[in-house]
């Protein structure tokens, strides 16, 4: 028989679920980290993500990354690239800067065995959606054609759509992939708070499922490799991208009950990036504790 601590040791492995974690004390480092909260999945940042200032991996720091993810027996890792890259530019000097940050990361990240590399595709600064969609796709096809960080795959990440940004209709995101050559390079990153603000409902099993039937009849529930689980401080169509506490903003807790049992998604890494804490408590350990909690064997 099983006991209760082993009952919830076989529910925490069996999801992939983790946190966004920080680099500072070493990029290996992060990988301790998420596995001291019982992490099952990581995402990082693999250079300070607000500057375009490039980070080159020395040997040493790829070893201890290797040592760290076998240590800890996380291989479900994902790369958040520098929110400065915008792919959909018509300034030729920041176009050439976001093609080249995002090569970077691309070889960084395959250096690093990271599976996954997760990209905002951009915002057309008034060009329009059409031409927006199309310079991402172009960007994507000539940083692909280089042939470089062939390791690891690109997500596009659903966006709340504030601004000019693009990727907060299923739509856009389709039509982005179905301009790209090597599609099988690509993927789908989605993100509970900016489809919420983007107006895709998820509050209850009615909704969800509809909106998760329209993700699968336009872009494919096969393309989808990761989840971001986070709470929205704005309502549903809100348009502005503000995090929450799980169970705590405008989706509530059912949605993320949904997630975390769906059949589909068994296999997607789930990874929060909500607030790390409130107060002076630590909150990725409560918010990490909720999901769990919503697990049914
Ligand atoms: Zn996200």
């Amino acid at each position: 028989m099983m006991t209760a601590e082993n009952k919830l040791k076989w529910k925490e492995a069996s999801v992939l679920l983790g946190a966004h974690f920080s680099i500072a004390k070493g990029i290996h480092n992060s990988l301790y980290e998420a596995s001291n909260y019982g992490c099952t999945a990581l995402q990082i940042f693999t250079k300070n993500a607000n500057t375009w200032k490039e980070r080159t991996l020395s040997q040493d720091e790829i070893d201890c990354f290797n040592q760290a993810r076998e240590q800890t027996g996380i291989t479900a890792i994902a790369s958040h690239t520098s929110y400065l890259i915008n792919l959909a530019s018509y300034d030729p000097k920041k176009h050439i800067m976001s093609r080249n940050a995002l090569t970077c990361e691309l070889v960084r990240s395959s250096m690093l065995n990271i599976p996954f590399v997760v990209l905002h595709p951009g915002a057309h600064m008034g060009k329009g959606e059409a031409k927006g969609i199309s310079r991402i796709a172009s960007s994507i096809n000539e940083i692909f054609a280089e042939n470089t960080g062939r390791g690891t795959r690109l997500l596009l990440e659903t966006t709340a759509g504030q601004g000019s940004g693009l990727g907060h209709a299923f739509g856009q995101l389709s039509s982005i992939m179905d301009q790209v050559k090597d599609v099988d390079r690509l993927g789908i990153c989605l993100d509970t708070s900016h489809i919420f603000a983007a107006g895709y409902d998820i509050r209850n099993p009615a909704s969800y499922h509809r909106t998760m039937d329209t993700f699968d009849s336009v872009i494919g529930i096969e393309k989808l490799y990761v989840i971001h689980l986070n709470d929205s401080k704005k309502e549903l169509g809100a348009r502005v991208d503000r995090h929450e506490h799980i169970g705590e903003g405008h989706i509530g807790i059912s949605a993320f009950e949904l997630f975390m049992n769906d059949p589909r998604f068994r296999d997607v890494p789930k990874i929060i990036e909500t607030p790390k804490h409130k107060g002076d408590t630590d909150y990725d350990r409560v918010n990490l504790n909720r999901l769990r909690a919503l697990v049914r064997l």
